[in-house]
This record gives C-alpha cells, structure tokens and sequence, in this order.
C-alpha cells in the first residue's frame, strides 16, 4: 500500500492529534504518502482531503480535539453514503484508510471494508466503552480532569458540609465515574452497569455525618441520570445540603496525558503496520498492556465492553 489517509470521527477525545500524528509520521516513514480527511465521514463524502507532509503534524501531540476535525454524519450509515466515500477515496488514489473514532466511527470502517476497501480502526473516545481494548485513547487524560476538579470541589464541599453530586460523562459506561470516583475518594459511586438503592446512599451520608465527616462525594456516571434528578430524588430522604456540579464538555478537552499520548503513537504505528500488509477490516487495542489487532466485525458483534466493576466493590470497601 503507498497511499492512506486518516479520520476523525464522533465525539473528540485528547489524544486523537497524537494518534494521527503517528499515523502521519509512520507512514511517512515507510515511504508511504499520508492524506488527512476533515469532519470525519461527513469531509469523506465532501472530498474535503489534503496531502499530510510530516510538518503538518508537528506541535499538535500536546494538544486536546482533533486538528482534522470531527463530525457526526449519520448518512454514512447507509450504502450510498458509503460508496460516495469509496468514489472520493479512489478519485485520490488512496488505498487505505485509517479511522480513529468510537463504535459508531469502526461501523464506518466496517461497511467500508465490506465494500472491499480496507479500513482500520483505532478506539478514540474518553468514554473506554468500546470492545477490544482495555483502554480507549482519551480516557486518561479524561478522569484525571475530573480528578482535578473533584479535588476542588472537595475543598468547598468541606467548607460548607455539603453533599455534592457530581455528574461525569460516558454516555451508558460507567468507566470514568468509576476510575475518577476510586481515585478522587469518592463517598459513592453510581454506574449504569450496577443498581443501586437511594436509601443506601442516603443511610450512608447520614452515617458519615454523625461521625463528623464533613463533605460528602457522590460521583454519578451520566448513564445513570441527570445529576439534577438523582439530588432531587435524594432530597426525598432528608436534606443532605446538596449541590450539583455537571462536569459536562470540560471533560474532554484538554492536553492529553503522557499516557494517553504514548497509547495514541503505539495505535497509531499499529494502525500503519497493519495497512502497509495491506490488511484492513481491523481494529488495533491493547490488551493486558499488549498492543494486539481484532477483526472489526467480530468485535462489534461479539465483543462487550466491560468497566472494571472491581473498582466499585473496592470503592464501597474503602469508602466507610
Ligand atoms: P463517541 O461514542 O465517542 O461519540 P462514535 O464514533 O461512537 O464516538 P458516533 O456518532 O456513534 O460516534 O459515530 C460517528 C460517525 O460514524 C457517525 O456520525 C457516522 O458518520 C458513522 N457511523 C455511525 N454508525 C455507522 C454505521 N452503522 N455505518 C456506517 N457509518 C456509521
């Protein structure tokens, strides 16, 4: 393969500029050209592509977003859409594309490599809900912003004795607020993946106040409900004196993590070691600290991420 080009796709996480820079300067490197697609699948159909020179990547593995630019483009879905892209890829002479992205963006490079043109995927989202990989790119850096602001809060949650809810993104995984909640000390942890019973939470704020403790941290995953609710929903056994902070969009950016950059640079090399072999229909992790390569397919229709739920029995262990 002598000619590829990279994407961004569905929400951005920091991280994504290191992994197209690895792409960019890995490719380069094994004498293959490099394009760059804007606005992910929707820049695809456009034909809104340029040629990658090794400068074009520099100074931007420090930064959050993505300097491709990402888009959601639900018309990639279907078959027309996806031909369009095949049509603009061809017209380029690229012949392999790699998409880094969440599932949405690896059904894109499936359908792609369903059409015979090779596509690999490499997991790009703070949530670390996709299957395949132990660790999405994006997600260090993500639950070390919550940290920080969950170590502020604190402050102000002590000062006042109050009862803060703190509603953290991951749309149905509960991975940030179970990562961020064990590592910010966390009173509770409300997950998606696990039920839970608001008189529990109530008798346990109750108890941490009749033995002097002063604030009291709820960290509740957004999969679960709007920070909002579930207070009010607390509030119905007894007053708590609680406030609600929505981390919200602030969790994704930001200039990624040293470990967020090198997983980046390792799927990115990945990604081109693949392509180069002319191997497509692939998604690229890491698996018990491995860098390995999944069939797309089996992946998205066998494989089930799964947070890890031991974070939340140790949390109730070590949070009295
Ligand atoms: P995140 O979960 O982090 O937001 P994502 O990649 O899952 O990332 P989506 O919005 O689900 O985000 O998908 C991104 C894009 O991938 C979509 O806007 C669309 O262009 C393309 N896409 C999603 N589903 C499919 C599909 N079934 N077939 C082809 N393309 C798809």
């Amino acid at each position: 393969m002598k000619r590829i080009a990279i994407l961004t796709s569905g929400g951005d996480a920091p991280g994504m500029n290191a992994a197209a820079r690895a792409v960019t300067r890995k490719a380069i490197y094994e004498g293959m050209e490099v394009y760059g697609i804007n606005y992910g699948y929707a820049g695809l159909v456009a034909g809104d592509i340029r040629k990658l020179e090794i400068a074009d990547v520099g100074d931007i593995i420090q930064r959050g977003g993505t300097f491709l630019y990402s888009a959601r483009y639900p018309e990639f879905a279907t078959q027309e859409g996806q031909l369009k892209g095949i049509e603009q890829l061809k017209k380029f002479g690229i012949e392999g594309l790699v998409v880094i992205g969440g599932d949405g963006s690896y059904h894109g490079a499936l359908a792609l490599t369903k059409h015979g043109f090779p596509a690999v995927g490499i997991p790009g989202t703070i949530d670390n809900d996709i299957p395949g990989t132990d660790y999405t790119i994006g997600f260090d850096t993500a639950i070390n912003t919550v940290l920080d602001a969950v170590d502020k809060i604190r402050d102000t949650a002590t000062s006042h004795v109050r009862t803060f809810v703190i509603e953290v993104m991951g749309r149905n995984a509960g991975d940030i607020a179970l990562w961020a909640g064990v590592a910010g000390g966390a009173d509770v942890i409300v997950v998606p993946e696990q039920e839970f019973d608001m008189k529990d939470v109530a008798t346990k704020i109750a108890e941490g106040r009749e033995r002097g403790k002063k604030h009291c941290l709820i960290m509740l995953a957004e999969g679960v409900m709007p920070g909002h609710e579930f207070a009010e929903k607390l509030s119905e056994y007894g007053d708590f004196h609680e406030r609600v902070s929505v981390l919200g969009h602030i969790v994704r950016g930001g200039s990624p993590t040293a470990r967020d950059r090198v997983l980046a640079s390792k799927f990115g090399g990945k990604a081109v070691d693949l392509l180069k072999e002319g191997k497509g229909g692939l998604c690229v992790g890491i698996r018990n600290e491995e860098i390995v390569a999944a069939d797309i397919v089996d992946t998205l229709e066998n494989g089930k991420h799964k947070p890890d739920m031991s974070l939340y029995t140790l949390n109730q262990e070590i949070s009295l």
